[in-house]
């Protein structure tokens, strides 16, 4: 294993650290990670890590490729009818902040999301480092999609990250970048998880949503807004991914209980996705969170 140690926090510079939890890599390798804490600031992440250069074979998994539109099942066809809802409730969203323009998708994978807005009228760019998905997605959504970041020399209206932000070895680099790409007027959207969530108190190292090592970073509300105070910028608002505490329940049953039957996951997931929403909801602090960022 090519593991590298962060030394520092990345949100504090703090070096002192504390151990949360040990989880496992459910869905490729089945080796397990360490989750660690900054004592200082409480920024949660896995550390020690794999290197940029070995995190390759952690994604070789059928789970990390995307479903197909050809699904005859019946969990084929919920997926479908949850992702369609998903694109065009956050079509929604991003119309609530402007109704056209340039849109940015970062880490775009197969391009569902950018096909969807170039449909409805935004002109859209999309960049995605995996390149069997960056061809689908080129392939779909007759752009050019670039492969890294430094690549892009123009500023957008808009610039999403739905779930990337988690995977990125370069936090801080990643964020200043993508400021500088946003007009002055722009929006940013970042969806990650939420650790704080009631379902990750509930499935602890099970939770699905830690994805270790693929997830290096387990955000909050207060290291997410350390993160954009730090790099100059303000969150307006946060909005709740409701779905993704049935779907992250789903997993962590089948991590936490694997003889488990499917039909008893999916009661006891839908339970605890609905039970997790209802306590998650008046202070907002759901299973996942999209951060809507102005400069
Ligand atoms: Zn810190």
């Amino acid at each position: 294993m090519n593991l590298e140690t962060l030394a520092r926090c990345p949100l504090c510079q703090s070096s002192e650290f504390t151990n949360v939890l040990l989880a496992a890599d459910y869905t490729t390798t089945q080796e397990t990670f360490q989750i660690q804490k900054c004592v200082n600031c409480q920024f949660v992440f896995t550390n020690p890590r794999p290197a940029a250069s070995a995190i390759g074979k952690y994604y070789q998994s059928d789970s990390y490729i995307s479903h197909t539109d050809g699904g005859k099942g019946i969990l084929d066809r919920i997926y479908l009818m949850a992702r369609n809802f998903t694109l065009r409730w956050k079509e929604q969203l991003i119309f609530k902040q402007q109704s056209t323009g340039e849109l940015l998708d970062v880490g775009c994978g197969t391009g569902e999301f950018i096909s969807h807005m170039k449909t409805a009228g935004w002109q859209v760019t999309g960049m995605e480092p995996t390149e069997i998905a960056r061809e689908k997605a080129s392939q779909k959504v007759k752009e050019k999609i670039y492969s890294d970041l430094s690549e892009i020399h123009q500023t957008f209206d808009v610039i999403t990250l739905w779930h990337v932000l988690e995977h990125v070895h370069q936090l801080n680099e990643t964020v200043a970048k993508i400021k500088s790409l946003l007009k002055e007027n722009g929006t940013i959207f970042i969806a990650v998880p939420n650790h704080e969530s009631p379902d990750a108190k509930l499935y602890e190292q099970y939770w699905a949503a830690y994805d270790v090592p693929r997830h290096l970073w387990h955000f909050s509300k207060t290291t997410m807004q350390q993160l954009t105070n730090q790099h100059g910028m303000k969150i307006k608002q946060v909005v709740p991914m409701k779905l993704d505490a049935y779907y992250v329940s789903l997993l962590s049953e089948k991590y936490r209980h694997p003889q488990q039957s499917s039909i008893t996951s999916m009661i006891k997931a839908t339970l605890q996705g609905f039970q997790s929403n209802r306590r998650a909801s008046k202070e907002i602090n759901h299973s996942s969170l999209i951060y809507i960022i102005k400069k």
